[in-house]
């Protein structure tokens, strides 16, 4: 059952989240401008306005478009100063330009999307099944929600005024960020973290309730660029080296019933074609690699290699460069060595009248980079559900439980004092 407090905080997240999503915020992996789209400064700008209507004092936007704000301590003792993130961005697979969110009470079976012919059906959406009698809010079909992670961004808000209109809540330093890029990899790669200040942070980018993520994978980038030989198709025999069939003998090795997102789950790893591009000359081929074990992260991307290596020695008249990135790196070392972190969200999420559950996602999050940054950040569920595609949905009494878990964490803080 949510306590009085969940029930206001899901109301005034709702509020701000039925506004937030009306804001087009998607980002773009091939831009090279920070962040990668103007039109998210256009939310970033309204949050950073919000965060000072509330009396968020020194609530600003800086030249990257982050949105930072400090409420500070309610206790005289020393109390660590921790930190929630949400990012305002939304995927690429899904516009997420002029969302109609709908908010429906949910009373089994399946669920239209407008006249889209979109439904969202329990038997594709397992979680749907525990919600019967809740509030939801669904789009129109023809867009994504964006409660990856509007939702975040809203419960964070929330919890922010009830906080500031509360002063009797006792807590240490507070900080808030909201970040414009995760769904392209880059949200908090210009972050300050140093004079952040934080000792923790928490993202509010995970899922169902009750699940708390002290583990991502690990993620790296692979590109290949493939040059083939080009000249007039009528002058070509014996001379031409077309590069789209290079690139095609490529994607044909890859492995198909392992190590590919399509045919894994759990713990296990793939590699994963995202894009390809060019003309019979040239082709660009992008894959996305991933493990939860590093050792085997650097094994995937060296498979790629190879591969790479194997067409390019059977067509020596083509060259295929390999470039490869590490992203980021699985959390879970460094939570290790500060248990108390996400101990205390155990807590807290026990505290909201939930069974708090640790799961691994299989993905990255801005937590991931920060934790590489030097500022742990496990991850806490927001209650939306079926992310980047036009059946996204979230429950409203899910998202005042994750409001209420940033409250009931900022106390169990303030209890438990030093790290
Ligand atoms: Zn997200």
């Amino acid at each position: 059952m949510a306590s009085d407090v969940a029930v206001e905080l899901a109301e005034d997240a709702a509020e701000r989240f039925l506004r937030y999503v009306r804001f087009d915020t998607q980002s773009d992996e091939d831009s090279t401008s920070y962040p990668s789209t103007a039109k998210q400064l256009d939310l970033l700008r309204v949050l950073a306005d919000e965060l000072q209507e509330l009396g968020v004092a020194d609530a600003a936007i800086d030249e990257h478009g982050y949105v930072t704000g400090m409420l500070p301590a309610t206790v005289e003792h020393e109390v660590p100063t921790i930190a929630f993130f949400a990012h305002v961005d939304t995927a690429r697979e899904v516009t997420g330009a002029n969302v109609r969110p709908q908010r429906v009470r949910y009373d089994g079976g399946e669920i239209p999307l407008g006249e889209s012919g979109q439904v969202i059906r329990p038997s594709e959406s397992p979680h749907l099944a525990d919600h019967v009698g809740n509030e939801l809010i669904v789009t129109d079909g023809t867009t994504l929600l964006g409660a990856d992670d509007k939702a975040g961004v809203a419960e964070i808000m929330a919890a922010t005024a009830y906080l500031v209109a509360h002063p009797e809540v006792p807590h240490g330093p507070i900080r808030v960020a909201f970040n414009p890029d995760e769904e392209v990899g880059r949200g908090v790669i210009h972050f300050p973290v140093e004079s952040f200040g934080a000792v923790a942070a928490y993202t509010l980018d995970g899922s169902t309730a009750g699940e708390i993520q002290e583990e991502t994978f690990s993620g790296a980038s692979v590109r290949m660029k493939i040059h083939g030989r080009a000249i007039h198709p009528g002058w070509a025999k014996n001379e031409l080296v077309n590069a789209i069939k290079v690139a095609t003998r490529i994607v044909e090795r890859l492995p198909q019933v392992r190590l590919s997102p399509e045919t894994t789950e759990g713990r296990e790893g793939y590699v994963h074609p995202t894009q390809i591009s060019g003309d019979s000359s040239e082709v660009e081929l992008r894959f996305i690699v991933r493990d939860f074990d590093n050792d085997l992260l650097d094994e995937h991307m060296e498979l790629l290699r190879t591969l790479a290596n194997e067409v390019a020695t059977e067509e020596p008249r083509c060259t295929i460069d390999v470039e490869s990135r590490v992203q980021y790196r699985n959390m879970r070392e460094t939570l290790e060595q500060h248990p108390q972190i996400v101990a205390n969200l155990a807590e807290a999420v026990r505290r909201v009248g939930l069974e708090p559950k640790v799961t691994a996602i299989r993905g990255g999050t801005d937590g991931s980079v920060l934790t590489e940054m030097g500022l742990p950040t496990p991850n806490i569920f927001t209650g939306g559900h079926d992310a980047h595609s036009e059946r996204e949905w979230i429950c409203v009494e899910d998202m005042g439980l994750a409001a209420a878990t940033i409250l009931e964490l900022a106390k169990v803080w303030a209890e438990r004092g030093r790290v």
